[in-house]
């Protein structure tokens, strides 16, 4: 098999060595179980404590804030769930979010809606932000909870949380964030950006899958999601997946030591990747170019399916996606693109292409090679293609 460039690191990424390094010693050496007083098991309460605090220090918070949960997706659940029931309780059962959250958070939210919650989703604008205004503007009395993701999955655009979170406080409305893309990505600081509930995932920086956390602000109450015995401050009950834990707090160590310039490598990258790209005839980038992750490039060609193109890329070597992971796999085009305001047709077209450290200056001259070519032969065989360009169908971009 040819080399194979992986850009598809927003779903999920390789472990690092050093993630791998810290994880060996609990599958044999550290075996005990974090609970047991003797010690053996005591060894083990010292390796949780450790990676705690290490996680703690990444995010500006305290240990005690910190909960160990099976990934972003059930951090996102419980954090939801937990402030809206809190809420529920004094009569508040409004909650605001953005219309291209993740599915863990939409799923969430829909079922919410079916238990009596009220949900109003802010319009996402076409440069796939939210404004401050409009999240000011939609918090009523009886709001119990604001939640926006810090940095969208597919188009990679970084929402104002900062200033989310201080309209959030000053109106005493629970704010909670989907971190999952910008944790060890770009600077987080819960205090700095006036966090009061954030998710994150170990497998989304360099970390094993199955494995993530939650903060939540000390004195702010968290509901119980697993019942059982007294794990995670009796949030979380079940023994602690150890190995995993220290691994992810290894990672998140790493990406956190080398941000800045494993950040400034990779906005290099992207920048020459999407110029390379919208040298293609009728080819748009979807996303405000500067607020965005350092490593995501997510783009439109007009008169393609995004399906095929993920498919003939795969036979060049290169591993991309059409939306995400969730989404694809299906024909409905992606909710996030929709969101943006795209129209049907041209957001089938679209192709992420999410970089890593791993990849090179090489990767990208491939990568800006390869895919006008494909691009280029899939319009040759489209009837949508052909009938743009005899004026049957207007171009859209
Ligand atoms: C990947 C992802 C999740 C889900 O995390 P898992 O650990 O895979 O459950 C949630 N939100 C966002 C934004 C993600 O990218």
């Amino acid at each position: 098999m040819a080399k194979i460039i992986y850009a598809d690191n927003a779903a999920t990424t390789a472990m690092s060595d050093r993630a791998i390094a810290a994880m060996t010693p609990y599958f044999k050496e550290v075996y005990g179980n974090p609970s047991s007083l003797h010690t053996v098991g005591q060894v083990a309460k010292e390796a949780l404590d450790a990676a705690r605090e290490q996680m703690a220090k990444c995010l500006n918070c305290e240990p005690r804030e910190i909960y160990f949960t099976s990934g972003g997706s059930e951090a996102d659940n419980q954090c939801i769930r937990s402030a809206a029931l809190q809420g529920a309780k004094k009569g508040k059962k409004h909650i605001i979010s953005t219309a291209f959250e993740h599915h863990a958070v939409l799923h969430t939210l829909k079922k919410l809606e079916t238990e009596g919650f009220e949900v109003t989703y802010l319009d996402v604008h076409a440069d796939g932000l939210v404004t401050v205004e409009e999240v000011k503007a939609a918090i009523r009395p009886d709001t119990a909870l604001v939640t926006v993701m810090y940095a969208n999955n597919e188009v990679g655009t970084i929402q104002p949380i900062a200033e989310i979170g201080a309209v959030c406080r000053e109106a005493k409305v629970v704010f909670h964030t989907d971190a999952v893309q910008a944790v060890g990505h770009i600077p987080v600081d819960v205090k700095a950006d006036n966090i009061d509930m954030l998710s994150l995932s170990a497998h989304k920086f360099h970390g094993p899958k199955g494995v993530g956390a939650l903060y939540c602000k000390k004195g702010l109450p968290l509901l119980t999601f697993i019942e059982g015995g007294a794990q995670e401050r009796g949030k979380r009950a079940g023994t602690e997946n150890l190995a995993g834990v220290a691994g992810m707090a290894a990672a998140l160590a790493e990406a956190c030591e080398n941000l800045r310039k494993n950040g400034e490598y990779l906005t290099r990258l992207r920048e020459k990747l999407i110029d390379g790209l919208l040298k293609i005839p009728h080819s748009k980038l979807n996303g405000d170019r500067k607020a965005r992750l350092p490593g995501n490039v997510n783009m439109c060609f007009e008169g393609i399916e995004g399906e095929s193109l993920l498919l003939l890329l795969d036979a060049k070597g290169i591993c991309a996606s059409s939306g995400s992971a969730c989404t694809s796999g299906s024909l409905d085009p992606s909710h996030v693109l929709l969101a943006l305001g795209l129209p049907h047709e041209v957001a089938h077209g679209s192709l992420r292409l999410s970089l890593s450290e791993a990849n090179t200056e090489e990767d990208i001259d491939y990568i800006i090679a390869e895919v006008p070519k494909v691009v280029e032969y899939l319009r040759s065989i489209s009837p949508v293609w052909e009938d743009l360009e005899k004026g049957i169908r207007r171009h859209l971009i």
